[in-house]
């Protein structure tokens, strides 16, 4: 479906790609918990450099958990914005999934709902061969191929025997931008 279109696009998980996963639950529930993994900010402003657009999809079941409120991840996210468009690295847009997993919903990845959503929103007219999903679990990368894109995995050592289906490795945002 979108196949010729102009828009290279990097759609980027959040958790473990541009920030780090905290400890403990796992989910980072106030803007002062964020912690920028080092390189990420650059790696993405490399990116931007480079013509891509840049849509963050994000499972954040602690929402759906009750582990903080919509709003609290709204402000996580106007923050990261703030930060990035600081930094060179303005963010077309962020979307996230709140639902737990028991839920069923379309948004949480592995589905590709997410992904969707950010297309029709963003009125994105994507080049799929150019564009990329860029993520840290294996829900990321059955997401991207679901919706055509090319998956790139950032795993600790890289070994692309972690996920096979994945059409990249890199250890790193910073790492993985290079191959971009
Ligand atoms: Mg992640
Ligand atoms: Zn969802």
């Amino acid at each position: 479906m979108y196949t010729d279109g102009q828009d290279k696009v990097a759609f980027l998980d959040r958790d473990g790609v541009i920030n780090e996963t905290p400890g403990g639950h796992g989910y980072v529930t106030a803007w002062e918990q964020f912690r920028f993994i080092d390189g990420a900010l650059d790696a993405l402003r490399t990116l931007k450099g480079k013509g891509y657009r840049l849509v963050v999809v994000t499972n954040q079941q602690g929402v759906g958990k009750g582990l903080m409120d919509i709003g609290a991840l709204e402000t996580i996210h106007r923050n990261l914005r703030a930060c990035c468009a600081r930094h060179g690295a303005a963010i077309d847009g962020v979307f996230s999934c709140p639902h737990r997993a028991s839920d069923g919903c379309n948004c949480r990845k592995p589905r590709p709902g997410l992904i969707h959503q950010a297309i029709r929103k963003l009125g994105l007219d994507l080049d799929l061969a150019r564009s990329w999903l860029i993520g840290d679990s294996p829900r990321d990368m059955e997401a991207g191929a679901a919706a055509g894109l090319n998956t790139l995995f950032i795993a600790p050592i890289a070994d692309s025997a972690l996920h096979p289906a994945a059409s990249a490795v890199a250890p790193s945002l910073a790492d993985a931008v290079k191959l971009l």
